[in-house]
């Protein structure tokens, strides 16, 4: 079994990559991806835990990025961290981090959240995002879940919400690629949170470059999976499928979506960096 999209309290997960790991192995995962939201943070401790495990481990990174306006994640596999990315990574955790400080202090003003709170539930060297900010609003009862914060407070038409500079595809394409990555679109039709990228969006995003669209994910309807997975065989491209597994963050399971052993071998050879074995 082969799951390429996780994530670890490194951004919004909540487990940290060894336990990820141990995880993997108890339910029969053969190859793991590592996929924070922009960081490789979790790299050192992931790679510590393929002996033990028996855990085969992909460093990857899901990359946020705009398109028209839109936000698009990007997921990035075996790319040198040495390259651009890496510093653009610090950048990016930086502009967000200063983004959810501005959006907790207009909520504090109203007497609902203190950046304390937020920063209890993160953690020490998160990616913080919004689901950093549910968690703290939940764990102090001003809202049930995470998915009501994000209907609510969190939401981009409430007057907390801020934007964050996030770069355009065509640079975090290319940033994946400079660093001899492999680039795919992750759930590009994911409606459930508003994230529905329009054919055309897709289309651009292909001719760009990006290597493949993640066709088998739990926020792609099922009809527009079996349309994703003809662009890609048309294009001879490469499909994944993974779990986005959060830890108890969601309720995504871990390797309830996988890749093809044919797919991940096309990753593994159009990539510079070594899948790392037991
Ligand atoms: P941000 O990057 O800070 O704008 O927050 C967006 C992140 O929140 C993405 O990683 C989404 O996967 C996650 N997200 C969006 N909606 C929800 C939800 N209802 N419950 C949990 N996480 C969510
Ligand atoms: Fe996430
Ligand atoms: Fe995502
Ligand atoms: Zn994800």
């Amino acid at each position: 079994m082969i799951d390429l999209h996780t994530h670890s309290l490194h951004s919004d997960g909540t487990q940290s990559p060894g336990e990820l790991m141990a995880e993997a192995a108890s339910v029969g995962i053969d190859v793991l991806g590592l996929t924070d939201h922009d960081t490789v943070a979790g790299y050192d401790e992931a790679i510590a835990a393929v002996p033990e495990t028996g855990v085969s481990l992909v460093r990857g990174i899901e990359m946020s990025a705009r398109h028209e306006h839109r936000s698009v994640h990007l997921l990035g596999y075996l790319f040198d961290p040495a390259e651009g990315i890496g510093e653009h990574c610090v950048r990016l955790r930086a502009e967000r981090a200063d983004r959810l400080y501005r959006m907790v202090e207009a909520m504090d003003a109203d007497g609902l959240l203190t950046w304390g709170e937020v920063l209890d539930v993160a953690g020490q060297d998160a990616t913080l995002g919004r689901p950093h900010v549910a968690d703290a609003l939940q764990a102090r009862g001003v809202v049930a879940s995470r998915d009501e914060a994000f209907a609510t407070l969190l939401s981009a038409r409430s007057p907390y919400y801020r934007p964050y500079r996030a770069p355009d595809l065509r640079e975090a394409v290319n940033l994946v690629h400079d660093a001899g990555g492999v680039a795919i679109w992750a759930h590009p039709r994911a409606v459930a949170r508003g994230g529905a990228h329009s054919w055309e969006s897709i289309i651009y995003g292909l001719d760009l470059g990006i290597d493949g669209l993640e066709v088998d994910h739990r926020d792609n309807p099922p009809e527009d999976r079996r349309v994703l997975a003809d662009i890609v065989t048309e294009r001879q491209l490469i499909r994944t499928g993974a779990s986005d597994y959060h830890g108890s963050g969601k309720l995504n399971r871990l390797g309830e979506h996988t890749t093809s052993p044919e797919m991940f071998e096309k990753i593994a050879y159009k990539a510079s960096m070594e899948v790392i074995n037991p």
